[in-house]
């Protein structure tokens, strides 16, 4: 607006320059015109005068021609002289034949100039009319002078007048420029608003711009287009994502998108917590760089160069070790396409499949050592002692021990292997622990005094009642018993007890026995862990009683605890849940 204002002023001032120009020469012409009409009258009057110009009367004429007019009248001889003036004497001014008028009136008749003039100290004009008397020889010049500042005067009232009507003019158009440009710049703005909350991600922001029928109205309707079309994309894009985020987020398996460039572009949950990654800081690095898995990284390299899918498995180096399988393939047809990678958690395959093998080789070892000794007695039968009477019964005796061990932990280990199947091979009932204590108390208590051991019983009343499977519960006890007798040295005790501890049934069987050093407690639980091996095949352990016992108790919702020092004896606990109800 201030642009148009001054502009305005600008054209006005243009305007105010030529115009007085034009009102200025206008008015110079008609003074100029005055002027020579006036020296034409007094060249007839001096005419009509006796002496001419040298008439006593003229100057008195002129003086009062001079006030009538208000110009000033001289008279120049051809010489230059003034003979007469209207305002001063003669003898005040010079020569007068060098003035510009009176120059061209010398070659033209009639001479115009303007200039200031140092005699009367204004700017004026003069015009000056050569004069030939026709009475006398000797010519003169009329010259003819008006102030200037008349005219000024009069051009500068015009000038005022026009510049405040361009100033009210200026104002008034600039005034009703403002409000017509701001009514018509109104929709703009409200487009400048509406684009820029598109541009932060708002695209539901209502346009308020009135139906019109003009451009703006067009412009709106293909605005209006614009933000719905982008809100439905936007919507469809944030399904997208939030449905693959889900997907990725419930897998188990890692997944893992990288760049061309080995940039990692997405992974999820899984992936982060196998590699040990943290999760928003990896976007933008590069894998192999994070994760230095050389098994990998070839694997990445395999992919890209022979454009094909290639599988790998390695272990973790960070935190707790894992194994993992990584499938990596192509994710776009490109010189050197990016890569997904798909891992997958194997530990605890691979371990059990290590379990497994040991296993195998445990028990093929285990089945072997009374299979061995039976085939050395057989062979010593065959070769003679068959016939020797002092020894051939004890021969025939230890086959039959060796072959009762046998059975007894192919027995074990099928009970083991039903247990660990998960199949529900148990029948839940309620009963109490007293029951089966004081049974196993009496199924051992002779065994017990033929080993010179003490063997006591102490039951807390009521006996706490428990919800599990009967058998179970009677084989924990029976084992716990026998390795009890088993490892406990002749004058030693053995006590069963039944007591609630931390809302739990006990059944405790504890022995004055070997105990179990620090270390072994926890192996004991392992299948085939013996302390002394040859003590307890003597003893025809089988080296799976524990393990049992661990199971059974687990399976029926219990735990078994331990606390045994070595030469001084152990306490086996087995904590199971109270019935409740
Ligand atoms: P085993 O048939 O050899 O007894 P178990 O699984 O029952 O097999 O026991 C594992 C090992 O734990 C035994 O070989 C023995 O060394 C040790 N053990 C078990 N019970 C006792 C106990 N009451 N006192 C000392 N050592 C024991």
């Amino acid at each position: 607006m201030l642009g148009y204002f001054i502009l305005h002023l600008l054209t006005a001032g243009l305007f105010i320059l030529v115009l007085s120009q034009i009102v200025r020469d206008q008015k110079i012409d008609d003074i100029e015109a005055k002027m020579q009409s006036v020296a034409l009258m007094l060249e007839g009057h001096i005419e009509d005068l006796e002496n001419g110009i040298n008439d006593q009367a003229l100057v008195e004429h002129l003086k009062r021609l001079g006030k009538l007019t208000n110009m000033r009248f001289t008279l120049i001889t051809n010489e230059g002289n003034v003979v007469a003036d209207s305002v001063k004497g003669t003898e005040e001014i010079g020569p007068h034949g060098d003035r510009e008028e009176v120059l061209l009136a010398k070659q033209e008749g009639w001479g115009f100039a303007q200039r200031y003039s140092d005699t009367l100290d204004v700017n004026m004009m003069y015009g000056a009319q050569r004069f030939d008397n026709s009475n006398q020889d000797t010519g003169c010049y009329i010259r003819v002078a008006s102030e200037s500042y008349e005219i000024n005067q009069e051009i500068l009232e015009i000038q005022m007048f026009v510049w405040i009507f361009a100033l009210t003019l200026s104002l008034l158009t600039s005034g009703l420029m403002t409000i017509f440009s701001m009514r018509s710049m109104q929709p703009l703005t409200t487009f400048a608003k509406a684009a820029r909350q598109v541009g932060i991600g708002k695209y539901d922001t209502a346009l308020t711009i009135q139906s019109r029928d003009d451009e703006w109205g067009t412009l709106s309707e293909a605005f209006q287009q614009m933000q719905s079309e982008l809100n439905r994309r936007e919507k469809r894009l944030l399904e997208n994502s939030q449905r693959l985020e889900a997907v990725l987020s419930s897998m188990i398996e890692g997944v893992l998108a990288v760049k061309p460039s080995g940039e990692v572009m997405l992974a999820n949950g899984a992936a982060c917590r196998m590699l040990k990654l943290t999760h928003p800081e990896i976007f933008g690095k590069k894998l192999l760089e994070i994760v230095r898995i050389p098994e990998l990284a070839q694997a990445i390299e395999k992919t890209q160069l022979q454009r094909t899918f290639s599988k790998t498995e390695f272990k973790t180096i960070s935190g707790k070790q894992k194994t993992l399988k990584a499938r990596v393939s192509m994710l776009a047809d490109e010189d050197k396409p990016g890569v997904a990678i798909v891992l997958h958690d194997v530990t605890e395959l691979r371990q059990l499949e290590t379990m497994r093998q040991d296993f195998v080789a445990n028990v093929s070892h285990e089945l072997k050592t009374p299979l061995a000794s039976i085939k050395a007695y057989a062979e010593t039968l065959r070769l003679g002692a068959l016939h020797d009477e002092n020894k051939n019964m004890q021969f025939v005796e230890q086959i039959e021990f060796q072959a009762e061990l046998l059975n007894q932990q192919i027995l074990d280990l099928l009970h083991l292997a039903r247990v660990e199947s998960g199949k529900k091979t148990f029948t839940i009932t309620e009963f109490e622990i007293n029951q089966i204590c004081q049974a196993a108390y009496d199924q051992f208590a002779e065994i017990a005094v033929e080993r010179k051991l003490e063997f006591q019983l102490n039951l807390t009343q009521p006996s706490p009642v428990i919800a599990a499977d009967f058998k179970s519960i009677e084989t924990i006890v029976k084992n716990l018993i026998v390795n009890a007798i088993h490892y406990t040295p002749e004058n030693g005790s053995i006590s069963i007890s039944s007591y609630v501890k931390n809302k739990s049934a006990v059944i405790e069987v504890k022995d004055t026995g070997i105990g179990i050093a620090k270390d072994q407690q926890n192996r004991i639980f392992e299948r085939f862990y013996r302390v002394d091996k040859a003590r307890s095949r003597d003893m025809g352990g089988t080296g799976l009683g524990l393990a049992i016992v661990k199971h059974l108790t687990q399976s029926n919702g219990g735990s078994v605890h331990l606390e045994s020092r070595l030469g001084k004896g152990s306490c086996f606990e087995i904590h199971l849940p109270l019935k409740t109800g």
